[in-house]
């Protein structure tokens, strides 16, 4: 599979814990929180461990499903399909309920009655997998924590984009699969990237989702960046972009410029024992993890 995706690198599934579903609309729902999310996912694997493998039993499954769960979306034209559930031997990653590898399909692939139909669902890949250069997709998977804060990451081309170039500037040069191999201050201080997507305070008001859509036809742009009176654009401008970001004060401007300054001197400090190009950084990394905000 990993050979015939675009750049060579394959998004979708990494390992046990490890994959992603939001081109599927995962994180399109009213309640977008880990707990929330796991909950709804476990319900609706268990309940189609039941279900008859026929066309009226895989319906009546998706219309008990819409039924019970709040069908209020931040983006309304995003379909959220409701054929996502658990898989896996220990059910510990996003994944497709339909798939003719997922438990009791018997090798069938359902996935023709869903929404977007079975071609589609074979076949898409989204604008970071076919974008992204290999190495910063290979450093996203070796750093990546668990299925949650994966999927909201790892479709955020622009801020991914932003990130790594700015990374690569300070190094002063590309990183490489070797950065992220086992080293675990790498991982460590590239996972907070993760956390500081899923969790990034600085949303306008009213944008309380992380979701993103990621979709090239422009059917929900992102909003301008708000700045304090007088201020910016910052620095740190195109991740402020990417982010979503609305700053009502300075003070937040600068709490927010301080926790990005701050993630990446502990990824230089961790690829090459250096920080000294972050006049933000808040200390030095003590193996722990950190708090982002
Ligand atoms: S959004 Fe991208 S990485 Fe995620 S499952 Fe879809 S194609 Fe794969
Ligand atoms: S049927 Fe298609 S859209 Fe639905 S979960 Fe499966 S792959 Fe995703």
């Amino acid at each position: 599979m990993e050979n015939t995706v675009p750049g060579g690198v394959y998004l979708c599934q990494v390992s046990e814990t490890v994959s992603c579903g939001a081109c599927c609309g995962l994180y399109n729902v009213a309640d977008p929180s880990r707990a929330a999310m796991t909950a709804m996912l476990e319900r609706r694997t268990d309940a189609f461990s039941g279900v008859a493998r026929t066309v009226a039993g895989i319906l009546a499954f998706k219309a008990s499903v819409e039924a019970r769960e709040n069908q209020a979306r931040p983006y309304p034209d995003f379909h959220h399909c409701p054929y996502i559930g658990l898989i896996g031997r220990r059910r510990s990653r996003v994944g497709c309920l339909l798939h003719p590898m997922a438990d009791g399909n018997g090798g069938v692939d359902f996935r023709g009655i869903s929404f977007y139909g079975g071609m589609a669902c074979r076949i898409y890949f989204c604008p970071a997998t076919k974008t992204l250069p290999p190495r910063w997709k290979e450093a996203l998977r070796a750093a990546a924590p668990d299925w949650y804060h994966y999927g909201l990451l790892v479709t955020e081309k622009g801020l991914i984009q932003a990130f790594f170039q700015a990374l690569e500037a300070r190094l002063g040069r590309e990183i490489t699969a070797t950065d992220f191999g086992p080293d675990p201050a790498s991982i460590r201080a590239l996972s907070d990237l993760f956390a500081l997507k899923a969790e990034w305070p600085h949303r306008p008001p009213g944008a309380s989702t992380p979701c993103n859509y990621f979709f090239e036809d422009n059917l929900y742009p992102t909003a301008p960046v708000v700045y304090p009176d007088g201020r910016g654009p910052s620095a740190c401008h195109d991740l402020f972009v990417a982010l979503n970001s609305h700053f009502p004060s300075a003070d937040a401007l600068e709490t927010a410029e301080t926790a990005l300054s701050a993630l990446l001197g502990r990824l230089v400090h961790a690829l090459t024992g250096s920080g000294r190009f972050f006049p933000h950084r808040t200390g030095a990394p003590t193996g722990r993890r950190h708090k982002l905000f």
